[in-house]
């Protein structure tokens, strides 16, 4: 039997198992961890994803993939992962006949993103996709229609959205707390060294500070009203004579209209620090400084006259853990994640917005 279509029995079983009321689909499921393979063995996939399978119920780390042989030697030895599992960029596409592997996680250079989950998909394999999805709106629309033809899920890696202040901020405004929605403030920054690396080459990149990091702004933005922008308004403000800077923005600032008359406030910089933002309506406001880091968030909030320190609901795991987790529940369950490819499909469209808005200095309407 081909890969695919044991794990389709599989998914098949599980869901006719529920249908049957034979024994709860959690219960079922809770025993069996899927498989990813890591494509792209640099900071993030190393340093931060790969040691979080530890914690994971549903996912395990079973191939990897690397245009360097030597990080492939390295990093399978350090995570018992055999020859067999170990692929190069030119070998990549053999992935198809591993059935361990189920889920290709890409941790490229942003522009890389879409060649990649295509090729993921057509060797039958789900796709985890780093933010931002990837450096266009056109790259975006063909990803999903690749996952789409493959009959693949996908998922973008918007790790806040499985981090625990981040959830509680929701569930607070959704319950009410702060009454509706009214601004939001968001600045997310860091000071951007090396002027070699990628992310300042616009051919990898697609953009500057507003790709990388103003991102979590306006994704946060768009999460935490629960609304889609209809205008946007932007300006930028780049020094071209630093060499880190002849390529991609500095500082980039935007503003987004958001139907219900919320507005959001943004700063994006490569030559500043801060994480942090504040959601504000009538009757209070929650801000979290850091909002959206590795770990450390904090969060204060003024709820019915009471300003003060918040602790969100405790959770099982960190963010990372549980974003991993995720995409396999969505895959064993039958359910689409709550971060799909649609999701960043929506905040490229609004970077596409907010680049136009500053080069044209005038408010783009959606
Ligand atoms: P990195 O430079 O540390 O790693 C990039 C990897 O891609 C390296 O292993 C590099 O060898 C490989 N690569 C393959 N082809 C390449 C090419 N043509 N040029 C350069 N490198 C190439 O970068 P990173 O910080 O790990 O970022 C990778 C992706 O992860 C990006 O899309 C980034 O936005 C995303 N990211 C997400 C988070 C998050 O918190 N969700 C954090 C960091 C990075």
């Amino acid at each position: 039997m081909d890969p695919i279509s044991k794990r389709a029995l599989i998914t098949t079983g599980l869901a006719a198992g529920l249908a049957a009321g034979v024994a709860p689909l959690a219960a079922r499921a809770q025993d069996r961890k899927l498989g990813y393979a890591i494509l792209g063995l640099g900071y993030y996939a190393t340093q931060i994803i790969m040691p979080r399978f530890a914690e994971c119920e549903h996912s395990k780390l079973v191939a990897l993939v690397s245009g360097t042989p030597e990080k492939l030697t390295k990093f399978g030895e350090q995570y018992g992962i055999p020859e067999s599992h170990r692929y190069s960029y030119e070998t990549f596409d053999k992935i198809a006949s591993n059935p361990d592997v189920d889920i290709v996680y890409i941790v490229t250079p942003n522009s890389l993103h879409r060649t990649f989950t295509e090729r993921a998909a057509k060797a039958g394999k789900h796709v985890m996709c780093e933010k931002p999805m990837a450096s266009t709106v056109a790259d975006c629309e063909a990803m999903i229609a690749a996952c789409k033809t493959a009959g693949r899920k996908l998922m973008i890696g918007y790790r806040s959205r499985f981090q625990a202040h981040n959830i509680e901020a929701i569930k607070l405004i959704r319950d009410g707390a702060i009454g509706p929605v009214r601004t939001v403030v968001a600045d997310h920054g860091f000071t951007i060294g090396d002027p070699t690396q990628w992310r300042l080459k616009r051919a990898l990149s697609g953009g500057g500070s507003l790709m990388d990091i103003g991102i979590y702004s306006l994704n946060a933005a768009r999460y935490l009203t629960g609304e889609e922008p209809v205008a946007v308004n932007a300006m930028t403000s780049t020094d071209r004579s630093n060499p880190r800077f002849k390529e991609v923005e500095d500082i980039i600032s935007f503003q987004l209209l958001f139907p219900s008359g919320a507005t959001a406030n943004c700063n994006s910089a490569y030559t500043a620090n801060f994480n942090r933002y504040s959601v504000n309506g009538p009757k209070g406001w929650i801000a979290l400084d850091p909002a959206t880091p590795y770990q450390g968030q904090s969060m204060r909030v003024s709820l019915n006259g009471q300003t003060g320190p918040r602790e969100p609901a405790p959770q099982r795991t960190n963010q990372f853990s549980a974003q991993l987790d995720h995409l396999s529940e969505c895959i064993l369950t039958g359910r689409e994640p709550i971060v799909s490819g649609e999701e960043g499909l929506k905040d490229l469209r609004l970077i596409e917005a907010i680049y136009r808005a500053a080069r044209e200095g005038r408010t783009v309407k959606l």
